[in-house]
């Protein structure tokens, strides 16, 4: 079984052809960073101008790449949300156009369930249940994957995500955007104990997430410093700053592993990609013998990889979109199977 997995909800347009729902036969990513770098963030007008253009040569490249014909493609997946809504419509345009054109079927892909799939393409013997932290730009919950497209939520962010506290604070000591990466980068020749920084418990035992106070804890530092003429380390505060984000995600996932009694945990999305993330989540993890899967760095950020993997559990389960599927910015994942929700993931 072949997919051709599209992707354009952010600042990459991608396409991929995914064989068996596990293997990557192409993965193609054009990425928008340095157009948005000079704005110090995403901006979605001119994502979804670059979307127009980008989208069909990226997916030529990807039939091209993995050496195949749009006749022996048996489905397409593309996400269509949650994401920015005139980026998520270019690549949903595309889609359709394509399955309509080539009369193939058409499967609608939650974006985050597609970053919770890029595990299955990385670890190939991976099967439901596990439990899994997805950290993105606009997300951080833990998901207890009971099955493929089968979720229920345990915790989530009461405030800001992960990545975009990453994004903030990067952007307040002057390292730029995209925070995640240039934090990341910092930290490894800072201190991560040389400033005290919080970590949010709720009294009720809840898996949730804060980094507001966190945001708001650093932002006080850098302004005590500067008031007092103190010199600021920039690598000690990007460590400090990131070993704070990174304890509470660890702490929590394993928690939850815990209470629901399962030893695997996979992380996800782009702060996945965090060094210390992955270095830390093994090893405090594996203490309690849970075994910790991640994706490669490539199949952490965007990519349509992991739109197609999750568009072919997706497929073989006897799901199809209509040419009337929309782009939903703001997309639930999937209520009528996830039980138990605690809200929109
Ligand atoms: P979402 O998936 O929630 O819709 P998104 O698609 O914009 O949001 P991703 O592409 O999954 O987000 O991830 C991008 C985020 O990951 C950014 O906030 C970026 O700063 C963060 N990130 C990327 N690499 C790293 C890293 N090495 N360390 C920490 N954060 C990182
Ligand atoms: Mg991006
Ligand atoms: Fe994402």
């Amino acid at each position: 079984t072949l997919i051709l997995g599209i992707e354009s909800s952010c600042d990459e347009t991608a396409a991929s052809v995914i064989k068996n729902g596990r293997y990557i036969m192409s993965n193609v990513i054009s990425s928008q960073i340095d157009l948005h770098k000079k704005y110090g963030g995403v901006v979605p007008e001119i994502a979804s101008r670059k979307h127009v253009e980008l989208i069909m040569p990226v997916v030529h490249q990807a039939l091209e790449e993995a050496g195949v014909s749009l006749k022996e493609i048996d489905a397409i997946g593309v996400t269509y949300g949650p994401g920015l809504v005139g980026a998520l419509l270019v690549g949903l345009t595309a889609a359709k156009a394509i399955a309509f054109a080539a009369n193939k079927p058409l499967v609608g892909v939650h974006h985050i369930e597609g970053h919770i799939a890029a595990n299955y393409l990385q670890e190939p013997e991976l099967e439901p249940p596990f439990i899994c932290l997805v950290a993105s730009g606009g997300h951080s919950h833990i998901v207890h994957v009971k099955g493929y497209g089968e979720f229920e939520i345990l915790g989530q962010t009461r405030d800001d995500a992960a990545g975009e506290a990453f994004d903030k604070i990067s952007r307040a000591i002057g390292l730029g955007y995209p925070g995640g990466p240039l934090i990341d980068k910092n930290a490894l020749i800072g201190n991560s104990k040389a400033i005290q920084f919080p970590r949010v418990t709720f009294e009720d035992g809840s898996l949730d997430f804060s980094f507001s106070g966190l945001k708001t804890a650093v932002l006080n530092y850098l302004n005590r410093m500067e008031q007092t003429g103190e010199q600021i380390s920039i690598p000690d505060v990007a460590a400090s700053f990131q070993q704070a984000v990174v304890d509470v995600l660890v702490r929590n996932t394993i928690t939850a592993a815990k209470m629901k009694n399962i030893d695997k945990i996979a992380i996800a999305g782009g702060v996945a990609a965090n060094t210390q993330l992955r270095k830390d989540m093994k090893e405090k993890a594996e203490k309690q013998g849970i075994k910790v899967m991640y994706p490669g760095l490539i199949l952490c950020t965007d990519n349509a990889a992991m739109i197609g993997c999750a568009a072919y559990y997706e497929f073989i389960n006897g799901k199809r979109a209509g040419m009337d599927l929309n782009a939903v910015p703001g997309l639930k994942l999937s209520t009528s199977i996830s039980k138990n929700n605690n809200g929109p993931l």
